[in-house]
């Protein structure tokens, strides 16, 4: 454990430390953010309201609009010359959303990470080749120095040209690759084409993030890679990668109750959920200088377990986020996540970890339809037509069972779905696909 002191805390004391930085945090932005300022007035909040945990309750949300309406600098709270670094998230549309860093919260930053790379058993021997992009995006750097701060040695690979990471793999035996789950399949992939095999080689641990990755998947990636993997999950708006991470238990990812306090609420009104409900995750933090977000809502579905964790360590651990509101689509009235089918193909033998869902949207995420094209393995593809017909049958009736969905299911080729060195796009627009 990289802090012990902090990461075993009490829970008395360590809610002590939460109230106290929350405090302070509410009060420095009130007094300099006019955005915060305005929205606690608004809604008739003082800083000298918030006496007890509960009373972040009161404060007001801050959502991407938000970001985007502030750009740049609008929820900064230090002058721009105390600001060293500054990353923006990869959306596609309109103004990035922009977080910016003074040294201080770089130092968290590394602090978070590190722990995190401790947690999931990666010692200042390890060798880890970052392969997360590098640049605007948080998942390179953020990693880059967590692992420097560990002491471990960094490969700063980022992400893409694949046989160069495989040569560098095996020249510098790497113990540690850091990425995003499709990567790490696109890596494993390319090693077979190649005739590597990665079991003998010195990769043991992998610790994967930035994207949804259900159980299956990361079954079927440690057996390609022969690796045990952890999950590492964060974003932009309040750090970074690190806000949460598993530890070798893997029964949730420990978020570093220090630094963030986090909440579930219901996502249509707003309400905060008692512990252990599902919902949207909302972070606050409350020890970083640059910028201080204010109950973010991630929209990132999830749910919290309070109890001490078998590692010792006593920060409230999440449960996989399962994926964004955004993603979730609504098939005839069943809600469903692009990950809960990916779970889904991947229990069927023959089939691969890589598909779409193609969907007919209506009206926002509702569909009436959706073709879900799933890759057949090369032993599969090979076999006679009456096993690739079961294969077709099995999905569309574990899909129906399990998630009550009716799907059009496509087998498709080996090799034919678009691989990502980033985050995969699962759900894709049919008015996109003939474009
Ligand atoms: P962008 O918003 O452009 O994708 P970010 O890197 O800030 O850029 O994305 C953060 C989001 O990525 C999170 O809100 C979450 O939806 C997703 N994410 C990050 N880590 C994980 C993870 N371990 N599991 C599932 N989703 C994750
Ligand atoms: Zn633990």
């Amino acid at each position: 454990m990289l802090d012990p002191k902090i990461e075993t805390m009490e829970r008395p004391e360590l809610e002590a430390l939460q109230l106290k930085r929350l405090q302070k945090t509410v009060r420095r932005l009130y007094n300099r953010v006019p955005f915060y300022k305005n929205a606690m007035d608004k809604m008739g909040v003082k800083p000298s309201d918030i006496k007890v945990l509960s009373d972040l309750a009161k404060l007001p949300f801050t959502t991407k609009t938000d970001f985007r309406d502030e750009y740049p600098y609008g929820l900064v709270a230090v002058p721009k010359d105390d600001i060293v670094r500054i990353h923006a998230s990869s959306g596609t549309t309109g103004k990035p959303v922009v977080s910016c860093y003074t040294k201080k919260d770089l130092e968290m930053w590394g602090d978070c990470v590190a722990r995190g790379l401790a947690a999931c058993g990666v010692t200042p021997k390890d060798t880890l080749q970052v392969a997360f992009g590098y640049g605007l995006f948080t998942g390179g750097l953020g990693l880059h120095y967590g692992a420097q701060y560990l002491g471990a040695t960094v490969i700063p690979t980022g992400a893409g040209n694949t046989q160069k990471q495989l040569m560098l793999m095996q020249d510098m035996d790497t113990s540690v690759l850091v990425c995003t789950p499709s990567y790490a399949l696109i890596i494993a992939e390319t090693a077979k084409a190649e005739g590597i095999n990665l079991k003998k080689s010195n990769l043991r641990i992998g610790v994967f993030g930035a994207e949804p990755c259900s159980e299956n998947m990361r079954d079927d990636i440690e057996r390609k890679l022969g690796i045990r993997a952890y999950n590492i999950y964060g974003l932009t708006e309040t750090l970074g990668p690190g806000v949460a991470v598993e530890c070798t238990c893997r029964k949730g990812m420990h978020i570093w109750e220090d630094n963030f306090i986090p909440e579930i609420i219901n996502p249509d009104t707003g309400e905060v959920l008692p512990p252990g409900e599902k919902g949207e995750l909302v972070l606050t933090n409350i020890s970083r200088e640059a910028q201080s977000i204010l109950r973010y809502r991630t929209h990132d579905i999830t749910s919290l377990v309070y109890e001490k964790c078998e590692c010792g360590r006593t920060h409230v651990r999440m449960d996989r986020v399962g994926g964004r509101t955004d993603d979730m689509i609504k098939v005839k009235g069943v809600n469903v996540f692009p990950s809960q089918i990916e779970s889904i193909l991947l229990s069927v033998k023959g089939v691969e970890p890589h598909y779409q869902i193609i969907v007919d949207r209506r009206d926002g995420f509702v569909c009436d339809d959706i073709e879900i094209h799933a890759e057949v393995s090369e032993a599969a593809f090979t076999d006679n037509m009456s096993n690739l017909i079961g294969i077709k049958n099995e999905l569309v009736a574990t899909l129906q069972s399990v998630l009550g969905i009716k799907a059009t299911v496509k087998l498709v080729e080996p090799h034919s779905i678009k691989r990502s060195e980033g985050k995969s796009k699962r759900i894709i627009d049919r008015s996109e696909l003939n474009k």
